[in-house]
Formats: structure tokens, sequence, C-alpha cells
């Protein structure tokens, strides 16, 4: 799999270079409400995403032969890296891919496809038969996820859409899986509105998917 097949123009974040930067939200901190209150919004993104980031530069930075790479390409490659950066770059740098693309699928107010279209649409109806079935299994995954982790919809290396719950900020890129759709379960994303109530939280969020990101996805 070629990793510049995988990564056009579309993920400006799984395109960074050291030193990594958090991306702005391209919505106010309410505009997903009520799914994700603002706090939770604001948490999540300026301190949770941003924590990634600092951790991410700082174990590279003693790391210069990796600085020419970007964040895709660090993930997708984790075992040619020394030893003892491969930690930081799994749990960190999947931290920062992870949120970059969490935050574009979640769907500010009424913006946003409600339902797939084009090619993932045609996916979803191959693997899935509907999305209802489809979005049903990554909530089963969300909620079947113990401890920390995501539930993910990829796209597998022959091609098929598949359902994984993936522990901590692994990325399905480790396992050469496109990330397509990638729910985060760990407390931090909802424990202030939800607490104990996942279940509530996944359907929330799942409610308010952006289809037309989750399709660009594939266009990587
Ligand atoms: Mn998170």
């Amino acid at each position: 799999m070629s990793v510049r097949s995988l990564f056009a123009p579309a993920d400006e974040v799984l395109s960074q270079r050291y030193p990594f930067v958090v991306p702005a939200l391209s919505y106010a901190v309410n505009a997903v409400e009520p799914a994700i209150d603002a706090q939770t919004m604001s948490i999540h993104h300026d301190r949770h995403h941003a924590a990634y980031v600092t951790s991410l530069n700082k174990a590279l930075e003693a790391f210069p032969d990796l600085h020419p790479y970007t964040l895709g390409e660090l993930l997708m490659g984790l075992r040619k890296w020394p030893a003892a950066v491969q930690v930081a770059i799994r749990n960190h740098g999947g931290g920062h891919a992870n949120h970059a693309l969490y935050w574009g699928l979640l769907a500010p107010g009424s913006a946003g496809a409600q339902t797939p279209s084009g090619v993932l649409a045609e996916m979803i109806t191959r693997d899935f038969t509907t999305l209802t079935a489809c979005t049903a299994a990554l909530k089963a995954a969300g909620l079947a996820q113990f401890g920390s982790g995501w539930a993910w919809l990829v796209k597998t290396a022959t091609s098929r859409l598949a359902v994984r719950g993936l522990p901590n900020q692994d990325s399905p890129l480790l396992n050469g899986e496109l990330p397509i759709v990638g729910i985060d379960v760990w407390e931090h994303a909802y424990y202030l509105k939800y607490q104990n109530r996942r279940a509530d939280y996944l359907d929330a969020v799942l409610a308010r998917i952006n289809w037309d990101v989750a399709g660009a996805q594939l266009k990587r």
C-alpha cells in the first residue's frame, strides 16, 4: 500500500511533519450540542488533543532523522523506527491523527450529509446491507471496548469495510487499515455530560456523523 496514494491533500494532519500542530476546530465549541457539550469540546480539543501533540513533538525532538516523515508515514511505518520512540508515536501520534479525524466527523448544526453517498454508500450496502446495521456495529464496538479506546469503521487491505475496536490511541493505520469513522470512547470524550452512559453518547454522536467527511477518507 503506497503512502502517497493513501494520503492525498484531503487530510492535512496526516500530511503534517514535525513540529506537529493542533488544527483549529472548524466550528464553535458549542456547535455540536447537544451531542457534545461545549465544555467537553473545549477541554477535549484544547487540552487533551493539544497534550498529544506536545508529547509527540517532545518525543521526536531527539530524533531528527524522523522529522522528514509525515504523521501518516510515522504511523504506518511504526515498526521501522527506533524502539525508543515507537511507543510515543503509537500513543501521541495516534492521538493526534485520531482526534483530527474525529473533529471533522462531527457535523456542526445541520451541516454535512446525514447519510453516506457515492462509493461509501455502495460499500456500506455491500458489507453491512444497511447504514443502520453499520452504525449498530460501530455502537457495539464502542460499548465492548474495555477501558480507553476507539470504535472504528475502516477500509481493510482487501478494500472491504469493517468495524474494529482498538485500545488506547492505536490508529487503524498501524495495521495497514484506513480510518473512515472513528468514535472516541475514552471517558474524557463524554463523562462530563453522560457520566457512565456511554451508550447514550454513542447514539448521539452516531446521529451527528458528517458522512461527506467519512466518504472523503476513501479518496485518500
Ligand atoms: Mn479523546
